[in-house]
């Protein structure tokens, strides 16, 4: 299956109660289907719903602010949700919701093939690493799992939310810019490791030497 014909067949998607509480439409994901780094955040909000694009809202204005200051386009990188409907007045996902949409997220992770994959805010954070860890705690650090590493960061949406947030979360997007720098120069991978892994679905450890190698 491509990723084109994964967002055809949830087109007008029925699976789970969403679809009938009010969503406008599915917003699948954008970006470049081979990129190497992806976003992955919550679920899309109104302005989301009413666009079919992630992150075009507030809070998508801030993460194109913190891409470009990571030397990030949007047309470079994937973004996507946990799940693909917007909940009814921007409520957080309930676990039927997440347990029903997770498996399409993981098929375009499958089909984009990420090195990285930069989860914003706890859902997506712990949804990738499928361990209940809080968002402070592994923010602004690599966590190797075996098909990709992930990049925990505070979620755009917080920071609007929170002002004391958003030096932090500019503060871990110079992270991620180093780490990304770290990862293209040859002479560096040798000696880059990142943290050890904290997924039990992370199994063996890929090697750092090919991260962004090919
Ligand atoms: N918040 C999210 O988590 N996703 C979006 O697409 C927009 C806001």
């Amino acid at each position: 299956m491509t990723l084109q014909e994964l967002n055809t067949s949830l087109h007008n998607c029925q699976r789970c109660k969403l679809a009938k509480l009010g969503r406008t439409q599915v917003v699948f994901g954008t970006g470049n289907p081979n990129a190497s780094i992806m976003f992955v955040g919550e679920a899309p909000g109104f302005n989301e719903d009413q666009q079919g694009e992630p992150f075009v809202g507030a809070a998508g204005k801030l993460l194109d602010k913190l891409l470009e200051s990571a030397g990030l386009s949007r047309s470079q990188v994937y973004i996507a949700n946990v799940i693909k409907c917007r909940p009814p007045g921007n409520r957080d996902p309930e676990q039927d919701e997440v347990d029903t949409c997770k498996p399409f997220l993981l098929q375009q992770i499958e089909l984009i093939k990420p090195k990285l994959v930069c989860t914003l805010g706890n859902w997506a954070t712990q949804t990738i690493l499928e361990k209940k860890v809080g968002i402070t705690k592994v923010k602004g650090q690599a966590i190797r799992l075996e098909r990709f590493v992930v990049f925990p960061l505070l979620h755009p949406a917080a920071a609007l939310h929170q002002g004391n947030l958003l030096e932090t979360l500019k503060e871990d997007f110079r992270k991620l810019k180093a780490y990304l720098d770290r990862m293209d120069a040859p002479a560096a991978q040798a000696s880059v490791s990142a943290s050890s892994p904290a997924s039990p679905a992370s199994g063996t450890a890929q090697s750092q030497l090919d991260l962004f190698g090919s």
